[in-house]
């Protein structure tokens, strides 16, 4: 049995005792940065069950320590850093020990093993490579496994099209709106893409819906896997992979805790309610973070041992980002509500304007707009105003997509 393979499955009883183990082990090391040194000194944590009492940290304070502050290294031993999205203010770094490389790579082999990717494929990785982390934790994995390795990075639709098909990939990773703007090229340049050699898809960076995943399922004739993943924590693919049988996503309770807690008091939630992902980072060198608030909303589904046989915790997929929520007179939803919506009536390019009012531009006939309306009365509660649009007039991405506008 191979490494990842027995701590995919390993039982509960022992992950906890690694987990406890590994908190203790993290918190002694974090009091080598000041910042956690002074946030721990009088709390007396003395294992996971102290956990509560240590202040939530923010994206604010990885700013703060900008360029190495929060570092719990010396300098010689960092061999990369990353940076997280952002756009005020200083940049947030994170860095890497040789350790913590491989980590990702070991927690990404994880998800290679759970979505049955092996030497025998062809991994096409059309995230970037540079500061911003998509590319290199999936090349990481790929290059350990010695799969014939694609890293062609961002954009060009027609070349990673072309290669595609050239070169038979089997892989695609990419951002979850990527494998859509893909199909649409293709259509342009006369290529099915369901008669590709392509079977799975790793798709990841940004909340995506059912509805989302179905559809690129039928164009591509694949199985689209979600992949998680935090820089904060270490990048693409760390926290977690999603469950095989479709049960939300297993988080790898080894090297993370996880906690749901109120987006507005930081309060600890019930299992099962909606909240902020909070994450421990229990198995990182360079820069472990106690508490970190990621700005995800998801919920706990289970903490016993899933149908597919593992026994790390089981959170649901992520439904949105704290700041991609929009309250509209007195209700609260993200735009991947919105999508699940439209995309059950076939629409999969669209904008939301939220402002006074809430405005959905979509590219499709006006004609299913009474239809669309009623629906998202019915789920969501409360009615916007829709304009229909011919297909092209929207922005389209080749990475994150930008569904959302403030207006
Ligand atoms: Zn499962």
């Amino acid at each position: 049995m191979h490494k990842f393979e027995k701590e995919v499955y390993t039982p509960k009883k022992e992950i906890l005792k690694i987990q406890e183990e590994r908190f203790r082990k993290t918190v002694k090391h974090a009091m080598n940065c000041s910042f956690y040194r002074k946030r721990l000194k009088e709390l007396g944590i003395n294992g996971v069950n102290d956990l509560e009492k240590i202040p939530l940290t923010t994206k604010e304070d990885l700013r703060k320590a900008y360029p190495l502050e929060m570092s719990c290294v010396n300098k010689s031993e960092i061999v990369r850093i990353q940076m997280s999205g952002g756009t005020t203010g200083s940049p947030v770094i994170i860095p890497y020990t040789r350790g913590d490389v491989e980590q990702w790579k070991e927690m990404l082999l994880r998800a290679f093993f759970l979505a049955g990717i092996g030497k025998k494929d062809v991994i096409q990785i059309t995230p970037a490579f540079g500061l911003w982390n998509g590319g290199f934790g999936f090349h990481f994995a790929a290059d350990a496994i010695d799969a014939f390795t694609i890293p062609i990075g961002a954009g060009n639709t027609r070349n990673q099209l072309k290669f595609m098909r050239d070169f038979g990939t089997t892989v695609l990773c990419s951002t979850a709106s990527y494998p859509l703007r893909i199909a649409e090229v293709a259509e342009r340049m006369g290529i099915d893409v369901a008669e590709l050699p392509l079977e799975k898809m790793l798709l990841g960076a940004e909340p995506w819906s059912e509805e989302m995943r179905k559809k690129i399922e039928e164009i591509f004739d694949v199985k689209a896997f979600d992949i998680p993943g935090l820089t904060e924590m270490g990048g693409v693919g760390t926290v977690g992979f999603e469950c095989p049988e479709r049960n939300g996503i297993h988080i790898w309770e080894d090297n993370y805790i996880v906690e749901i807690v109120d987006p507005e008091t930081g309060e600890r939630v019930d299992d099962g309610e909606e909240g902020e992902v909070v994450y421990t980072s229990i198995n990182r060198e360079a820069m472990p973070l106690l508490r970190y608030r990621s700005g995800e909303i998801s919920a706990i589904v289970s903490r016993e041992r899933c149908e597919c046989g593992i026994e790390h915790l089981t959170i649901k997929r992520i439904r949105g980002r704290t700041d991609d929520m929009v309250i509209y007179r007195g209700v609260k939803f993200y735009p991947s509500d919105v999508e699940s919506i439209l995309y059950s009536h076939g629409i999969v390019n669209y904008k939301i304007e939220a402002g006074e009012r809430i405005k959905i531009i979509f590219e499709g006939e006006s004609a299913i707009i009474e239809r669309i309306l009623a629906d998202i009365k019915e789920f969501l509660g409360f009615k916007p105003e829709i304009e229909a649009v011919a297909t092209g007039t929207l922005e389209r991405f080749e990475g994150k997509a930008r569904r959302l506008v403030r207006v």
